[in-house]
């Protein structure tokens, strides 16, 4: 045989490592979670390469995940005869950061430790984190792993502690093999010894029970002094019931739940469910869930969307953007299809009209959700609004054949109520006779916007006034035509006739009296501004600044310098 040998982890791996080494993070079981997801992925991507050479050298005939429990060895192994690793990929995979949710869990990890430990422990079952779980409950980890179709196999070998070792072996199955050395088991605490095999079960239902794939598990428990361990038969712990395709009436909202985190990585419950099953010439079924809180990196530019396409049940691809629209990508869940075909590629996704037919469905479908959480459960909507408002927003400048759908769901702060968001519908509502515009402000802040001079005059006439305070509303609301039928005013743009027929006489008047000041004015300021006019818009304030009406804002130009334009 030939010698192992010794590498060193990258540096970010070790602290990754340390943290998961020393973590007191309390729901330790994900780490089972996350390995059982791994292997469900091997066999995915087995049988997925299988479908597209059928000539493959590979065994496809029973894929499984087995768990064994051993109680004397106090070892865990999880193996599965999925895809496997090279040797290469091992290192690449294993030996390295590789994904980009365990790089953005090393960015906030860094943000937070500067604060509290507590915080930290709370990263760490947002994330996941992946195969670097098991160090939260394994002192050694060893994964033997035969790539499917190679004859050589790599063993690796790890304590966590900054190094690892690569070994070749012969005679390895197919695919991954993963030994858990756990650490001592807590004499107080029986429910966290993971050799338990009550314990794993209830673990594997939990999070694990709708993987396609049978899970099944063998446990060696020594039966008492001086017994030989019995050779234990393979039980299938999971159901594999895939929740979208049995009677809604049937699934309780633990079940889905469980699926939600299952494919969103989160810890925490949807805010929303949503089912929708389309018979017909098109045949799909989809089950979408709006999350509580908005995830790591929603508005990086590599922002994944968040839905999952099976074909009949085979998991085929993650982030099938092709489904739904980039401002819903914080919408979790599955597509279902019947009429795809298994090896569909993204390229086909972005031709086919079948998928175009779907997304225009699923988003309607999503859109109208979120109309019935803002009509049914307001808290709900507020929460929610709160979270991913802005990214909702995105929609009303891409996705123009569902604007007025979009708007309808939109709320803003407004003067008139300095704690809640106000609907458009509710603020039109308001409108007292004779108002025939939208009024509006934009800006950086509430405060910022109250103490503007541009609203003296609305707040004397008690004319409300949205206060639009995120940059993207600066950039929409700019190109919005209506809504019903109301046009959108900026406060701060144009003329804006506030004063009856009475008051116009006033001001011809004022304007005869003034007309030397005005010009003179207009001389000395000429190059800093157009044109120097008397304005009703002030109350309390001598003067003030106004864009014309198709002037970019002060924001807008912030906003485009921000954008290097
Ligand atoms: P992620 O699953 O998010 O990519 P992980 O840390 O869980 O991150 O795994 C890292 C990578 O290691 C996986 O993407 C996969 O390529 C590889 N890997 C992990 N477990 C297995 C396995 N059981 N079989 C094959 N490859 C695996
Ligand atoms: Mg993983």
């Amino acid at each position: 045989t030939t010698q192992a040998e010794s590498y060193e982890f990258q540096v970010e791996t070790r602290q990754l490592l340390q943290l998961m080494i020393n973590s007191i993070y309390s729901d330790k079981d994900l780490f089972l979670r996350e390995l059982i997801s791994n292997a469900s992925d091997a066999l995915d991507k087995l049988r997925l390469e299988r479908f597209n050479d059928d000539t493959l050298d590979v065994d496809t005939s029973d894929l499984h995940i087995r768990i064994e429990l051993d109680d004397s060895a106090r070892t865990l192994t999880i193996s599965d005869n999925g895809i496997g690793m090279t040797r290469d990929e091992v290192v690449d995979l294993i030996g390295k950061i590789a994904n980009s949710g365990t790089a953005e869990f090393m960015r906030q990890m860094k943000e937070a430790q500067q604060e509290e430990e507590a915080k930290t422990e709370e990263l760490i079952g947002r994330f996941g984190v992946g195969f670097y779980s098991s160090f939260m409950v394994a002192e050694r980890v060893v994964l033997v792993t035969r790539r499917a179709g190679q004859a050589e196999a790599t063993r690796w070998e790890s304590a966590g502690e900054g190094t690892y070792t690569l070994q070749p072996v012969e005679d390895a199955p197919q695919g991954t093999s993963i030994t858990l050395h756990l650490k001592p088991a807590d004499p107080e605490d029986r429910l966290f010894d993971y050799t338990d095999p009550r314990k794993v079960r209830e673990i594997v239902t939990r999070y694990s029970d709708f993987i396609t794939w049978p899970i099944r598990m063998a446990s060696l428990q020594v039966a008492g002094e001086g017994e030989e361990a019995e050779e234990p038969a393979d039980e299938t712990v999971n159901s594999r019931k895939a929740l979208w395709t049995r009677p809604a009436g049937e699934v309780t909202d633990e079940e889905y739940a469980e699926l939600y985190k299952r494919i969103s990585r989160d810890w925490n419950d949807p805010l929303e469910t949503i089912r929708l099953n389309i018979e017909g010439t098109l045949q799909y079924q989809a089950l979408l869930f709006l999350p509580e809180r908005a995830g790591a990196n929603l508005f990086s530019p590599d922002a994944k969307h968040g839905v999952q396409l099976y074909v009949n049940r085979v998991f085929v691809m993650d982030d099938a953007e092709e489904l739904i629209p980039s401002y819903l990508r914080f919408v979790k869940g599955v597509v279902d299809s019947q009429d795809l075909a298994l090896n569909v590629s993204r390229e086909i996704l972005q031709q086919d009209r079948q998928i175009e037919s779907m997304r225009k469905r699923l988003t309607k479908r999503v859109l109208q959700a979120i109309k019935g959480l803002a009509a049914n459960e307001p808290e709900k909507y507020t929460k929610f609004w709160g979270e991913f408002g802005r990214v909702v927003k995105e929609g009303l400048l891409q996705d123009f054949a569902n604007r007025d759908a979009i708007l309808a769901i939109c709320s803003f702060e407004s003067t008139h109520d300095a704690e809640q968001r106000t609907s458009l519908r509710d603020y039109v509502e308001r409108m007292p006779e004779g108002q025939d515009k939208i009024y509006y402000l934009t800006g950086d802040s509430r405060p910022a916007l109250e103490s503007s001079p541009y609203m003296e005059a609305f707040r004397a006439k008690e004319l409300e006034v949205l206060l639009l305070t995120d940059p993207i509303d600066e950039v929409w609301v700019d190109g919005m035509p209506e809504f019903e039928g109301k046009q959108f005013q900026s406060i701060a743009k144009g003329d804006i006739d506030l004063t009856s027929d009475e008051a116009d006489e006033d001001k011809a008047k004022q304007k005869e009296e003034f007309a030397g000041l005005l010009t003179w004015m207009g001389e000395v300021l000429t190059k800093e501004v157009k044109e120097v006019r008397l304005s009703n818009r002030l109350t309390t304030s001598p003067a003030c600044v106004v864009s014309d009406q198709n002037d970019a804002t002060p924001t807008l130009v912030n906003l485009y310098k921000a954008m290097g334009q």
